[in-house]
């Protein structure tokens, strides 16, 4: 069995419609994944930034 909560980005009521019956806003899902794509990218480009900067100084190595 699927447990799917929602919630309403409005009044923050969590209920099972995808319609708020509270303020008949359109409701989100209540579990975001975990690694969003775009989380994905932020990541990537802070790495990368890390790695630019590396390379102007010296090569010092962080654990
Ligand atoms: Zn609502």
């Amino acid at each position: 069995m699927k447990f799917l909560m929602r919630k309403c980005p409005k009044c923050g009521r969590y209920t099972f419609k995808e319609v708020c019956p509270i303020c008949g806003a359109r409701t989100v899902s209540a579990h975001p994944p975990r690694f969003s794509p775009t989380d994905k990218y932020v990541r990537y480009r802070v790495v990368l930034r890390e790695l630019s900067r590396n390379t102007y100084s010296t090569t010092k190595v962080r654990s």
